[in-house]
């Protein structure tokens, strides 16, 4: 090879500590954040269950793709701690259609029409295709989302708005800026949303029909998200009251979160909690267990029944006085859980690849 001269050995130098300096830069980051952490009804400011993932780099505080899983009460405000505006998101995932993971979602459309880029950049909202009841009714999370904006508009609302803000909205209203994308769900993990690096699958599961979990997998890391999921076997003799298909698109997943109810609860312990209220949830040390099994380095609890400092859970004293984030943690490691326990905590937050 001939030998360089003196500026282009300097320049190939400079180019090499620019690509250095970018790659540097553009060090992948995930954070996973809950968003809301309360049962349904309201508990001491806490807003209503939901998770973030937020995909970038360590330059940009990981915001490059930011995704919501179930958008409970108050969602936009935690967001707002978080300097985050329902602008900003790109994506909306439902784990299924119970109204306290649901509800705001209106406020987020609502606010994506006004202030977000809906005439040019369409909010994708993700979520399975209608699923009858044993009843025979629909659970349909595309009604849901075609009819988000019915009061409004029958209240007049809407339309005194697309007036007063002629220009700046879409005309076509808030719903014309949501790009559903629904699926059937299936007994295996299936890719149901991606968008560069950040791949988004789902998997059915047990609590109502249509019911999901969803797994994020990006080159900082991965996180499953289980929504309610819990055990096909409605009661014991049961090996467990975790999901096993969540705990099948968790394998090897770096963070789990799941909905987590407290043993102190169960009727074995001699609460008076209704058994079938009691065992359609995943308890938190069955959930230490699925995790420990399915490698999980971090297991966030969220969704909490009982809620921190509660000595109530609705009609039900808890026994030995309320519950702190130690006891749920305990619960877990009961389960033979080594990696870290996270308690929501509304904003408590992982950070991958972790330090
Ligand atoms: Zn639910």
């Amino acid at each position: 090879m001939a030998k360089l001269t003196g500026v282009a050995a300097a320049a190939l130098s400079f180019a090499s500590v620019f690509v250095c300096a970018q790659g540097a830069q553009a060090a992948p980051c995930l954070d996973v954040v809950l968003t809301g952490t309360s049962g349904p009804p309201p508990y001491k400011g806490l807003a209503g269950p939901g998770t973030l993932v937020a995909y970038g780099d360590e330059a940009n505080d990981c915001r490059s793709v930011l995704l919501q899983f179930d958008v409970g009460r108050g969602t936009l405000m935690r967001l707002s701690q978080l300097d985050i505006e329902a602008a900003q998101m790109k994506a909306v995932f439902f784990t299924h259609m119970h109204s306290d993971h649901m509800e705001g979602f209106s406020d987020m459309v609502q606010m994506y029409w006004i202030f977000g880029p809906a005439q040019t950049t369409k909010l994708d909202v993700v979520c399975a295709n209608d699923a009858k009841t044993e009843t025979g009714m629909d659970l349909s999370c595309r009604k849901f989302v075609a009819h988000i904006n019915d009061a409004y508009e029958l209240s007049g609302e809407t339309a005194y708005r697309k007036a007063e803000m002629k220009g700046v909205v879409d005309p076509a209203g808030p719903v014309a800026g949501l790009n559903l994308i629904t699926f059937d769900p299936k007994e295996e993990p299936q890719v149901v949303w991606s968008s560069g690096d950040v791949k988004v699958s789902a998997i059915g599961t047990a609590h109502i029909p249509g019911s999901v979990a969803f797994r994020v997998d990006t080159p900082a890391g991965s996180v499953a998200i289980g929504g309610d999921s819990s055990n096909r076997i409605p009661a014991p003799p049961r090996k467990t009251s975790s999901s096993d298909e969540l705990e099948a698109i968790a394998k090897g997943a770096d963070v789990i979160v799941n909905t987590a109810i407290h043993p102190v609860l169960s009727p074995e312990s001699g609460a008076s909690t209704p058994p079938p209220v009691y065992y359609r949830q995943s308890n938190a040390t069955d959930l230490g267990s699925m995790a420990q099994r399915a490698g999980a380095k971090v297991l966030m609890l969220t969704h909490l029944a009982p809620p921190i400092g509660a000595s109530m859970q609705g009609t039900v004293r808890i026994q030995g006085g309320p519950l702190s984030a130690a006891d749920y943690e305990k619960a877990a490691r009961d389960g033979g859980f080594t990696g870290q326990v996270v308690v929501g905590g509304d904003l408590a937050r992982v950070r991958l690849p972790r330090k």
